[in-house]
């Protein structure tokens, strides 16, 4: 573990690597913590040669770069992703080169199990028995899943309005699943009370710095597949910020450790219902709080939680806000899937809609690449897939009045 320490987001004081503390003890909640590394002694370790030798395809094959002991292999398999090229976007964008990285295909169906599974390890590393969260339902269903695997209990506070198929899925893994009759701030602050009280590993993602470091594993991976020649953009849907935070992350640590030569702008998408970041950046001012309006339940965010290291990824990057409405997010939904094959639920087609949206306003130029990062399965939410889609086409078992369908939509 060659981390050196801790640095505050807020107030950039430092603290040692032996601190135990999740939040920076001055600044208190906000004071998000920031994670840094001994790239020398990485870099004697860890090269691209030792990573191309690497049989293990699960996020342990980055230990040197994570920020807890070692994972041990009572594991799911989360990372590995598939990264495709596509043909079909780019001709109808109109871009050099365009990317999908399919991170629903993560063990529980989203890119969040990169960071359930650091928290349930690091649970474990610690001797503690039980994991929580409070989540709009990635971090939940991911977080309840690892721990299954590993062993432990799973204790999660839900909002009202999350998707049947996220707590169907906790419910299945065994969790303790608290509904609160409330909204994602609701839930988020009876479990902070909760944590606090009975003591359990607390995974909510932005005040605890590990997590960011297991979302950072999605970068690596992007860098290996495109054999470290990056893309010029990456785009990212953004709630509480953890998710383009951990991106970031990821490519500047391969960066400082010399495995690629530039880190890639980053488009961050919001939703125009829950559109915080997007609106503080192009007012220059720090976030407030916004409405949580949008049909992309995993990026609507009212508070974000890690506005410093998320605003700091897309300057840092010299990328871009955007934001798109649920109605093209819709349409992402359907496009994403018959043009790549590839499923998303609503918060992840938002990042397509998002390069939609760059290409349309010029924010992302012919001569750019891009790659879209789909953050969780269309199969978490189908009641918004079913909004983005036909319906079936309906006849009686009979060959005649399948013809005449198939004649009147000039299928045959
Ligand atoms: C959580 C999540 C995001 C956004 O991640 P943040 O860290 O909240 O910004 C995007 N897409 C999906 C599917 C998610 O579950
Ligand atoms: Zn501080």
């Amino acid at each position: 573990m060659p981390i050196t320490g801790y640095v505050c987001t807020l107030c950039h004081r430092r603290f040692p690597k032996e601190s135990a503390f999740f939040t920076c003890p001055s600044c208190g909640e906000k004071g998000i913590l920031e994670i840094e590394y001994d790239y020398e002694a990485i870099a004697k370790v860890f090269t691209k040669e030792s990573l191309a030798n690497n049989k293990d395809l699960t996020i342990r094959r980055y230990q040197p770069l994570l920020s807890i002991p070692k994972i041990g292999d009572d594991i799911l398999h989360v990372g590995g992703t598939p990264l495709y090229q596509s043909t079909t976007s780019k001709r109808i964008l109109g871009l050099k080169d365009v990317f999908i990285k399919d991170d629903g295909l993560n063990p529980t169906a989203s890119l969040k199990d990169r960071a359930s599974l650091i928290a349930c390890a690091h649970a474990k590393s610690l001797g503690m028995d039980t994991v929580a969260c409070s989540s709009t339902g990635n971090a939940a269903s991911s977080l309840a899943g690892s721990a299954a695997k590993m062993g432990l209990k799973s204790v999660i506070f839900v909002p009202k309005r999350a998707p049947q198929a996220k707590l169907a899925q906790l419910l299945a893994f065994g969790a303790t699943v608290i509904s609160v009759d409330g909204d994602y701030k609701d839930a988020f602050q009876l479990s902070k009370e909760a944590i606090l009280k009975y003591g359990w590993y607390n995974r909510n993602a932005a005040i605890n710095p590990h997590l960011v470091e297991g979302k950072k594993t999605v970068a690596f991976e992007i860098c290996e597949q495109l054999h470290y020649d990056v893309p010029d953009w990456v785009v990212v849907s953004v709630g509480d910020g953890c998710t383009i935070a951990g991106v970031y992350k990821g490519f500047y640590d391969f960066y400082r450790l010399g495995f690629i030569s530039k880190i890639p702008k980053l488009l961050g998408v919001q939703a125009q219902g829950c559109r915080p970041f997007v609106d503080a950046s192009r007012e220059d001012r720090d976030l407030i709080e916004s409405d949580e309006a949008t049909i992309a339940d995993s990026i609507a965010v009212g508070i974000p939680r890690n506005p410093q290291k998320a605003l700091k990824a897309v300057k840092e990057s010299r990328g871009a806000w955007i934001a798109v409405s649920d109605q093209a997010i819709l349409s992402a939904i359907a496009n994403l899937a018959k043009r790549e094959g590839v499923f998303s639920e609503p918060a992840a087609a938002a990042a397509y809609a998002g390069l939609e949206e760059a290409v349309k306003q010029g924010i992302i130029q012919p001569t750019e690449s891009a790659l879209v990062i789909s953050t969780g399965s269309g199969l978490k939410d189908i009641d918004h897939v079913r909004q983005a889609v036909k319906d079936p086409i309906r006849i009686p078992p009979d060959l005649k009045r399948l013809e005449e369908a198939l004649t009147e939509r000039r299928i045959s």
